[in-house]
């Protein structure tokens, strides 16, 4: 499908934190009594400022009340907890949403200038993340967690695509991995792009990274070379995007079957 959307988060490496406060004043001007649609407001945002198409389902994730990237964002930032959901400030009202925004307001720039950098930096973000898991991890399974894959598992909802399983982290959030299907890095060289991510337990990531189990492109159904791995033949339980045929394709060719096809890269690794 030539129409898929790319999201192109990595020219726009503070676009969650602009979608953010574009955020509080649309929602601003909703509780002060004008009547604006969240979700149209958004999406031209991100279209016209930020270079990025999100689809509606996306705009709506970022505006749920449990799992969305802008509470991940807000917790970062601050250590504030905040509830995205315009029925929610709609039962608090005006007076409290200002309230919350000075708040805000007052720990980011505080923040801001203790670090002496922008509050929100992607990329210096994943990049600890992975040195981190190269530290820590003997086995090779680097977790980058970009703006994206935060992105994605909000939208997700936590949950594996392929057995729809989570677990609530302590603070109430869930818990999933999402995956490259082709991996970044060498040898592999893999794009950061919404269709070559897919949201996974720890166990079904385990098994895609050792090539234990992969998507048929035709139709997203489970393939494994362990006949006793469930859901053999079964489609996705969850598909909120779409997944290209070229990554499953490249996963297939070179990862599925093969034995320790990432030792190479492991073996770098302390
Ligand atoms: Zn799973």
């Amino acid at each position: 499908m030539s129409t898929l959307e790319r999201i192109p988060w990595r020219r726009n490496p503070s676009a969650v934190e602009l979608g953010f406060e574009f955020y509080l004043e649309i929602l601003e001007t909703r509780l002060a009594g004008e009547e604006v649609s969240l979700v149209q407001k958004l999406l031209g945002y991100f279209h016209d400022k930020l270079e990025i198409d999100l689809r509606e389902t996306q705009a709506r994730g970022l505006m749920h009340s449990s799992a969305s990237v802008f509470i991940e964002y807000v917790k970062q930032v601050s250590g504030l907890d905040f509830n995205p959901s315009s029925e929610y400030w709609s039962s608090k009202g005006l007076k409290a949403f200002r309230h919350w925004k000075q708040h805000w307001a007052a720990l980011k720039s505080r923040k801001a200038s203790d670090v002496g950098e922008t509050p929100f930096e992607t990329v210096g973000a994943s990049r600890r993340t992975h040195d981190l898991t190269r530290r820590t991890v003997t086995i090779n399974r680097i977790i980058r967690d970009t703006a994206l894959a935060r992105f994605m598992k909000g939208l997700y909802d936590y949950r594996c695509q392929i057995c729809g399983y989570t677990f609530a982290l302590p603070g109430g959030l869930g818990y999933c991995e999402m995956h490259h299907i082709r991996p970044l890095g060498a040898p592999h060289n893999g794009d950061d792009v919404e269709g070559n991510l897919i949201a996974l337990c720890p166990l079904h990531h385990a098994m895609f990274d050792y090539g234990v189990i992969g998507l048929a492109p035709s139709d997203s159904s489970l393939v494994s070379i362990d006949p006793s791995v469930a859901g053999i033949g079964k489609p996705l339980i969850l598909q909120k995007h779409k997944i290209e045929k070229t990554f499953l394709e490249y996963h297939l060719q070179v990862i599925f079957g093969r034995e320790n096809p990432a030792r190479g890269l492991a073996e770098q690794a302390p």
